[in-house]
């Protein structure tokens, strides 16, 4: 019966929580207590969780403040962090202050859509040509579609792949501030009803894995997903020798070698040190979906030497973060947007940037300390 309500997600109130977690501690021989303490409304929580029985808590901690120079986040930021990994948030903190010194990170994003790719059946490849043609001509038709189950998003763009009976059909949508993953599966399956009305087509999933939602996938790293971003720093040779304890040549070789040799020989999709690291603590912190950071973990990291200068980037392909909706509306998490000037309305935009700056800054540090053979000892130090 409360599994039901929970499912149906109708709420539930503190009690509820109890008594299933009462349950499982007898089924499963444990004390939840632990389990058992938290602070926010779990009737609220029950858009978010199903069969909710508590709370993991796991340590916040800040790195910065970081100087960014957005088309969005502009000015200095201490950047929320949710982790267990030791020497994580120190680290970041080094590479930010260290970036601070040499003028702060220019941060852009340069691409922005959310995309659904269902897959559909059709008769063969003549019924699938014209399937395809009548969904090219009629964008008009399929965009009032989607604006019959949103206020916010907007459809932008669709694009075809056809193989053999199977016809791919990636639409991009704009989704205001929300990450849009929901938004954008409602407002596509009102377009294939659309479709499979007029065209005969069979939508077989709403999500044909073209999208691609929470994997590790090349389309996502070419053409981007949420948002794409890029972000830039220049440090001086002397904060470099001085403060990363290396030459800008190290720095650039192990960039190199470990991070585009290291990454092609192993066909690692994306090039970095760890940018996963500093995606998943402030997804974590600001209520994003953690799933996601996969597609984070496509960063390529680019450093070279200009004029004895080291010059750092990364291009990140799938920021996808939200300001409304989804975990940002948890209590915490809330709390931790609101610190970055991030929270509500338009400001979406902004959050891309700030998360691009800290995986630079995460970029700096673990490079240079590899580069300087400093990585073990700072884990040894901090980290157990
Ligand atoms: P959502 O909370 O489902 O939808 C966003 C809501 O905020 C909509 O009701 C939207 O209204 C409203 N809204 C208010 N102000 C807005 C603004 N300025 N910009 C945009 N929307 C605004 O959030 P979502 O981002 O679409 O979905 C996020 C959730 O999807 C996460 O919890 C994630 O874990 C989950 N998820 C779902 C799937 C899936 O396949 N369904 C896959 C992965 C993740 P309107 O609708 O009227 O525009």
């Amino acid at each position: 019966m409360e599994e039901k309500r929970g499912l149906k997600n109708r709420g539930y109130s503190h009690s509820d929580v109890d008594d299933r977690r009462r349950a499982v501690e007898e089924f499963t021989g444990t004390s939840l207590e632990n389990i058992s303490k938290y602070c926010f409304d779990s009737e609220k929580a029950s858009k978010n969780i199903e069969n909710m029985i508590g709370a993991t808590q796991i340590p916040l901690g800040f790195a910065g403040p970081v100087v960014i120079n957005g088309d969005c986040a502009k000015g200095r930021f201490i950047i929320p962090l949710a982790t267990t990994e030791g020497a994580l948030v120190a680290s970041i903190s080094r590479g930010m202050s260290v970036i601070n010194d040499g003028g702060g990170v220019r941060v852009k994003v340069f691409r922005d859509g959310m995309t659904r790719a269902p897959v559909f059946r059709t008769d063969g490849v003549d019924h699938c040509m014209r399937v395809m043609e009548w969904i090219e001509n009629n964008e008009e038709r399929l965009s009032l579609a989607v604006e019959s189950t949103t206020r916010h998003g907007k459809l932008v763009s669709i694009e075809s792949f056809p193989a053999g009976r199977n016809l791919f059909t990636r639409f991009t949508y704009g989704t205001g501030d929300a990450m849009g993953m929901n938004m954008a599966t409602i407002a596509t399956e009102a377009i294939c009803r659309e479709i499979e009305n007029n065209t005969g087509a069979v939508m077989v999933s709403v999500s044909g894995n073209m999208c691609s939602d929470k994997k590790a996938a090349a389309i996502n790293m070419i053409r981007g997903r949420g948002k794409s971003v890029i972000a830039e720093a220049l440090i001086p040779k002397e904060i470099v020798e001085s403060r990363l304890h290396a030459s800008t040549d190290s720095i650039v070789e192990t960039n190199v070698r470990k991070n585009l040799v290291g990454s092609s020989l192993s066909v690692t999709l994306g090039a970095n040190a760890h940018a996963a690291n500093m995606i998943a603590a402030i997804y974590i912190a600001t209520g994003q979906d953690p799933a996601q950071v996969v597609s984070g973990s496509m960063t390529t990291t680019m450093c070279e030497n200009v004029n004895g200068d080291l010059y750092i980037s990364v291009r990140i392909p799938a920021v996808e973060v939200g300001t409304v909706g989804g975990g940002t509306r948890l209590p915490s998490q809330s709390e931790a947007l609101a610190m970055l000037g991030c929270l509500g309305d338009e400001k979406a935009k902004k959050l891309a940037e700030i998360v691009a700056a800290t995986v630079l800054a995460g970029e700096l540090s673990t490079i240079s300390a590899q580069a300087a053979g400093h990585l073990g000892k700072a884990h040894q130090e901090l980290g157990r």
